[in-house]
């Protein structure tokens, strides 16, 4: 298992996949987008005429579907990349990942891939800092205005991120919250540059302890 990880959680819109992505790019480590992970779960339930609150029926779905995120999302070899971003996986993938059992095949999955990563990884999420790599090189809360928020998500009022923001902080199973020693960065008017930068000086900082 590496120990180079950089582990970043925040909620919708803070900037994590672009930040993720470019930092990953920068160091040269692999980058895994965790939410592509519970959105493809989220595809693959509804293609099979799943209710997303069918809690078993989805549990088996994300225990036995092949989960590619790299270079492209996909699930049981279907192409998702674009269909994870649509609208009725927006509303449905925060109720399959409140479901535990998803959670803990996601969970397992993600310590896998970290497990066969031979160089870094970054990764992003909501409950990476908290559950998933507890133990991370460097541990990075995003967050940035609701206003900020929807804006980058393309969205009038925020009412859609606002929702999946009151959703994801107050499932009863890993909430998204702020792990105490992780670093918080607030994101708003800040470039994607800046973030990275600020980021790669906490890894140096760590380097040299
Ligand atoms: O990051 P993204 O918006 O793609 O995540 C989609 C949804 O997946 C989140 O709203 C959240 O419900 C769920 N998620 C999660 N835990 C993660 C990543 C995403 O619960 N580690």
């Amino acid at each position: 298992m590496t120990d180079d990880i950089i582990a970043i959680d925040g909620p919708a819109g803070s900037g994590k996949s672009s930040v993720a992505r470019l930092l990953a790019d920068r160091l040269g480590w692999s980058v895994l987008d965790t939410g592509a992970m519970y959105r493809a779960v989220t595809s693959e339930a509804l293609h099979l005429g799943l209710a997303p609150d069918d809690t078993g029926a989805v549990a088996r779905v994300a225990q036995r579907s092949l989960i590619e995120t790299r270079p492209r999302v996909s699930i049981n070899g279907r192409d998702v990349h674009d269909e994870i971003r649509s609208d009725v996986v927006n509303v449905a993938v925060s109720v399959v990942a409140a479901n535990p059992a998803v959670r803990a095949a996601m969970v397992q999955r993600q310590r896998a891939i970290a497990a066969d990563e031979p160089g870094g990884l970054v990764v992003e999420g909501r409950d990476i800092t908290t559950v998933v790599f507890p133990h991370a090189r460097v541990k990075v809360y995003l967050t940035a205005s609701l206003d900020e928020r929807a804006r980058r998500r393309g969205e009038e009022g925020g009412e859609s991120v606002a929702r999946r923001d009151h959703a994801d902080s107050s499932r009863e199973t890993s909430p998204l919250r702020q792990a105490e020693d992780a670093i918080a960065l607030d994101t708003t008017g800040l470039s994607v540059d800046q973030v990275v930068e600020e980021i790669v000086r906490c890894l140096k900082n760590t380097t040299s302890d």
